[in-house]
């Protein structure tokens, strides 16, 4: 197929007049599809295009981040992330969840991180005693032209995620920031108003905590 015929192609599947040429309506219709007028619209930060999904509203890793969660806690972290942008847009800033629910398995694994295995200690939490382990947490990340800034400006960072504890407050949503012993600036989690024991009592029971 050649280049004319493709461009018929593309035309046909977005739904304009499929003349191979790429006018004014072709183009228009492409950034609508490709999400890049609503993003202008929401002043959200550029984003690479390969980046975003089709049809998503935020970046792959958050999208697929997000998908990890209880599906009872998904709007509000949703709705978190959305506000959160719109907050920091003004800067530069973007926000994206760079974690979000592990097996028990996989929290093992971090946790034998510098204790039986090598690195550096990421947790202090094993599989069953982190908030991850039970779909309600999130670790997001600051980014500006795609530097991540919590390694590179942590303090930038950590007014970012101040910034958006605000926000979460307003969602019901915790904020490790707040915590007294060893601040989790990143994280943020849906209060079930149980203790990580009693979910990890219950799911052991197989009875719901949410
Ligand atoms: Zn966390």
């Amino acid at each position: 197929m050649n280049l004319k015929e493709r461009k018929k192609r593309i035309q046909r599947w977005i739904g304009v007049g499929a003349d191979g040429d790429f006018g004014k309506d072709t183009v228009a219709k492409l950034e609508k599809v490709l999400g890049i007028t609503e993003h202008l619209k929401r002043k959200l930060p550029p984003q690479r295009p390969e980046a975003v999904e089709v049809g998503a509203e935020f970046d792959k890793r958050t999208e697929k981040n997000l998908a990890t969660l209880h599906e009872v806690v998904q709007p509000a972290f949703r709705k978190l992330v959305r506000a959160a942008r719109r907050e920091l847009a003004d800067d530069g800033l973007e926000y994206r969840a760079l974690s979000g629910t592990r097996t028990w398995e996989e929290q093992d694994k971090l946790y034998a991180q510098g204790r039986t295995k090598p690195g550096d200690r990421v947790t202090k939490a094993r599989g069953g005693y982190s908030n991850h382990n039970f779909g309600i947490a999130v670790d997001f990340g600051v980014f500006r032209g795609g530097t991540y800034l919590d390694r590179s400006r942590p303090a930038e960072a950590k007014e970012a995620h101040e910034r958006v504890s605000a926000i979460a407050k307003r969602l019901d949503l915790n904020w490790g920031g707040d915590w007294t012993s060893l601040k989790d600036y990143p994280h943020f989690e849906y209060d079930t108003g149980l203790t990580v024991a009693e979910m990890r009592k219950r799911v052991r029971r197989g009875e719901v905590y949410l």
